[in-house]
Order: structure tokens, then sequence, then C-alpha cells
């Protein structure tokens, strides 16, 4: 079975790359996907049964607002040309990534379940990138009603991992979080009140999902992310704790946006298909990750 991850050089990817060695890898610099005719040439050079759709324009919370317009075009086109060559070639399977940050921005009940996810406008904060994803939702829907493919998508929650980008611009909640307890001797200052609750899951975990709905022929749409759910405020705390640096002082930046209040997810239908499957927990997870940090990065 031949396999063919986008995004190969991303954070999720590189995870993935440790469980998948034989699969085919293309980052940017190998084919850039919005242009139609090179993912056309991608998918002629390496003729794929099975593509993890990964790649996509990711980033943080200002980016996001900034440059609304470059979230939208850039993975709408992205996700298009991909779906559409994919059909083109007869690829057998397609996993698509979503995000739980695209979901509605506030819903009655928590936490979110699959079919809620076009039940209210995403977050303003995201709200470009959170439509782009819903596009491909609706595009992925669309190719299994009308030429019954066997396709489905993933909708993770907020990631964290060794290999996640650490400049200020395109960095996670708690990647950030992590490059800022190492580097600071009495206090950090976090955005925001602190109060948003929040899921985040390792990396690593998403990878082995995702190579168990292959292993086992497993199509169908699933929220990714562990049970635990907490507020910035505590995250910090469980970071301070695994990094061993207990004593720093917690100050919150409240002219900085603090995003979506809450977005967590129902992932017990996953977890009724993946039953033996256990997720990092979040103090084991940040200390893996900071450990690593540590060894690459002079303070
Ligand atoms: P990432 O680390 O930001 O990597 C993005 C990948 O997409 C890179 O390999 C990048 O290639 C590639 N890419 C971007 N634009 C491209 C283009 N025009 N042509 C070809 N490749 C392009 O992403 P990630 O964090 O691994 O995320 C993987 C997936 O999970 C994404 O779909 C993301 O939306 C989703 N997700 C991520 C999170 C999170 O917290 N990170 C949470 C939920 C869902 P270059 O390196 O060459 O630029």
């Amino acid at each position: 079975m031949k396999i063919l991850v986008t995004g190969g050089s991303g954070l999720v990817a590189r995870h993935l790359q440790d469980i998948l060695p034989d699969a085919n890898y293309i980052s940017s610099k190998d084919y850039d996907l919005i242009d139609l005719q090179q993912v056309r040439d991608m998918m002629n050079e390496y003729k794929p049964d099975v593509v993890i759709h990964l790649a996509a324009r990711v980033g943080g919370i200002m980016d996001n607002i900034n440059y609304p317009v470059d979230y939208l075009e850039e993975n709408v086109l992205i996700n298009t040309n991909v779906l559409k060559v994919c059909h083109e070639f007869d690829v057998k399977r397609v996993i698509g990534i979503l995000s739980t940050c695209i979901y509605p921005d506030v819903l009655d009940t928590y936490p979110i379940k699959e079919n809620k996810l076009f039940d209210g406008p995403p977050p303003p904060t995201n709200f470009a990138y959170g439509f782009a994803k819903r596009c491909m939702a609706a595009h992925i829907d669309s190719y299994i009603k009308q030429y019954k493919k066997k396709w489905c998508y993933l909708i993770p929650c907020n990631l964290y991992g060794e290999y996640d980008k650490y400049e200020e611009h395109h960095s996670h909640f708690v990647s950030a979080l992590i490059k800022k307890i190492y580097e600071a001797d009495d206090s950090i200052t976090l955005w925001g009140t602190g109060k948003p609750l929040r899921q985040f899951m390792y990396s690593g975990d998403l990878a082995r999902v995702i190579t168990y709905m292959i292993d086992n022929n497993i199509v169908d749409n699933f929220n990714v992310a562990p049970d635990e759910v907490y507020s910035i405020d505590e995250i910090a705390n469980i970071g301070k704790k695994a990094c061993l640096k207990e004593k720093l002082v917690v100050n919150y930046d409240n002219t900085k946006p603090d995003g979506q209040f809450r977005k967590d997810v129902d992932s017990s239908k996953l977890l009724s298909v993946l039953k033996d499957f256990k997720f990092t927990s979040l103090e084991k997870g940040i200390k893996k990750v900071y450990d690593n940090f540590s060894k690459r990065y002079d303070k």
C-alpha cells in the first residue's frame, strides 16, 4: 500500500515518520499545493493508494487575526486541489485533518460532538481558517455522496510536540508556554485572562490514531482529543510542575485576546472504536517536550 503524506515537514508528520517510515512525505519545497498542476505532478510521481492530508496554513491567534485572506485562500486552494486530484487519480483512501477550533464559537452543550460542526459560525479570531477547514469537510462529504468514496476526516484539538515551531507568530500555546518556562528566571507573562478552557494533545497521539485507522481500515469522521479539559491558568501550573519550575509567577496580559472561551470535544465515538487507546497526559507530554527543548536550545 503506497501512502503519501502532505504537510510532510510539519508537527504531526514528523511523528508519523517514526511510525510509517515507508510513506512519502511532501512539503511545500517539493510541491506547492496551491498550484493545481504541481498537485497533479506530485500525484503522478507517487500514485498513492492512501493520502494523509495534513498540509495547511496553520498559525497562532494574531497571525489568524492579521492575515484572514491568506488563511482562507491558501487553505481553500490547497484542500480543493488535493481532493480534486485524489479523485482524478482514484485514490482509495483520503484522511483529511480539520481542527476543533473550527466548531461554532458558542454552543449550548459541551463537550462538542461531531454533528455540531455546522451549527453556528466559527470564532471571530479564526473565522477564515475555520471556514476554509469546514469547506474541506463539506467537500469530503460531497465526494462520499457523489462518488461513494472511502474518505473521511479527523477533528483534533490543539496540539503540541517536540517538532512544533517556536517563532512568536506561529507557535501554539503549549509550545510557547514551554519556551517561556525554559527561558524564565522569576516570572512569565501569558496572553489574556487565563480563564479559557482548553484540551491539548501530544502530537504523537494524533499520529498513532491516524496509523490505527489505516491499519484497521476504519473509515469515519472522529473528534480526537483527550478528556482532560483545563483552564489556561491550570495548564500553566501543570507546565510549571512538569518542568520543575513551580516557583515561577504567572502574570496575565489582559490587553491580548483570549480567543474562544471553550471548544472541548467529545471523543467517545473514536474511543468506542479504538478501545484500548490511551492519550498521553498533559503533564507527561509537557515533560517530554520540555526535556527535548532543553537539550536543543541554549538559554
Ligand atoms: P505545521 O507544523 O504547521 O505544518 C504545515 C505543513 O503544511 C508543512 O509541512 C508545510 O510545508 C505544509 N504546507 C503549508 N502550505 C503548503 C503549500 N502551499 N504546499 C505544500 N505544503 C504546504 O502543521 P501541523 O501542526 O503538523 O498540522 C497538521 C494538520 O493538523 C493541519 O491540517 C492543521 O490544520 C491540523 N491541526 C493542527 C493543530 C495544531 O495545534 N498544530 C490542531 C488541530 C489541527 P513547509 O514546511 O514546506 O511549509
